[in-house]
């Protein structure tokens, strides 16, 4: 049995998702002619009540096309220290848009107003980057699936309208925030510009991730996904993956947290542990103490056909999702007492 626990991607479509897909209607949707594609823009849309929303390759796509909607070249944006757009995705901030971060330091990719409120250059200053942009995650990657207080949100918007900034979602694991919080998809949807969404995350299908917002800033995102490189032909197969994970997958997340939390509660008492990040979602990061190191542990997982994540420094990581069973649970938790 392998377990694979590197990443919420390596899952595969189940047989009822695949059949869903074989039966989508499609068409050119550089044309607009898809109608799944079509179905899945205006269902994601209204489920944030936006009016707009637009279906990429990727998550990474998404968040890189709503940063050059937000921002002109030499402009500056505010996001954490541990954010995705500025870690994960390439350079593409300054590659695609021309454009620099202000790093907050953060606790586990999260911030406060106040700090944003430090991090605005004075805009009549033209010295600096004007500060136009900033950039939330949540849940946050490499801050262990943590999920932000929707209270401070609120007063980053604030601070976002008093001095004319944008604000963008990144929530390719929004959906495990959902789960965990009390706030509805509208919710977020007044309080961003712009949110992007993941469909191959937690949801398990193969690709696809949606830009959601409103008309004045949502009517250039499809040329600038062409100019990406994003504009995709017959892809409402794709679509009718995510029509699919929406209607089964959402609710499924819950056994994904059950078992990550499950996981930390058993890692907490290994005699290697160092210390286990609180669980929130689907991940896990935690270190190990110097009675075994990072590649004799994950040597001896892998020997069992387990796989996990070195995120370097000393941190480990594990994320559970739809793909990792009961069964590969249970073996799972016994090959971690018994190392
Ligand atoms: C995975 C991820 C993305 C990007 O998604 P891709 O589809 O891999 O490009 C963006 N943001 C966060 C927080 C992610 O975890």
């Amino acid at each position: 049995m392998r377990i694979d626990l590197r990443s919420d991607t390596v899952t595969k479509p189940t047989k009822e998702m695949l059949e869903a897909m074989l039966d989508a209607k499609v068409g050119d949707d550089v044309y607009k002619e898809d109608e799944t594609v079509n179905k899945l823009e205006e269902r994601l849309a209204n489920m944030f009540g936006k009016s707009h929303a637009l279906f990429f390759p990727s998550g990474t796509m998404a968040n890189q096309a709503a940063i050059k909607l937000h921002t002109n070249p030499g402009d500056q944006l505010i996001c954490d220290k541990y954010s995705h757009v500025f870690n994960y995705e390439g350079g593409g901030v300054s590659f695609n848009s021309g454009v620099s971060c202000k790093l907050i330091d953060g606790n586990r990719g999260m911030f406060s107003a106040t700090d944003v409120i430090e991090a605005i250059n004075p805009p009549d200053f033209y010295h600096s980057p004007l500060t136009t942009l900033v950039e939330i995650e949540n849940t946050t990657n490499k801050g262990g699936g943590a999920c932000w207080d929707f209270n401070e949100i609120k007063k980053i918007r604030q601070v976002c309208n008093d001095n004319s900034l944008g604000l963008h979602l990144d929530g390719a694991r929004l959906w495990n925030a959902l789960i965990e919080g009390d706030e509805t998809t509208h919710d977020y949807g007044k309080v961003f510009d712009t949110i992007s969404v993941c469909l191959s995350k937690g949801l398990g299908c193969p690709l696809g991730s949606v830009l959601i917002g409103d008309e004045l800033l949502m009517k250039n995102a499809i040329r600038i996904r062409k100019i990406l490189g994003g504009g995709m032909r017959q892809i409402g197969f794709m679509a009718a993956a995510g029509l699919y994970a929406l209607d089964n997958n959402i609710e499924k997340l819950n056994e994904d947290h059950k078992k990550a939390k499950e996981i930390a509660s058993v890692l907490n008492n290994c005699t290697y542990i160092n210390s286990v990040e609180p669980v929130e979602t689907n991940i896990i990061i935690f270190s190990l103490n110097n009675t075994m190191s990072e590649l004799e542990f994950i040597n001896k997982l892998e020997s069992q056909s387990i796989f996990i994540s070195n995120l370097g420094r000393g941190k480990l990581r594990i994320v559970t999702h739809i793909d990792y069973s009961r069964d590969m649970h249970s073996r799972f938790l016994e090959v971690l007492s018994m190392l």
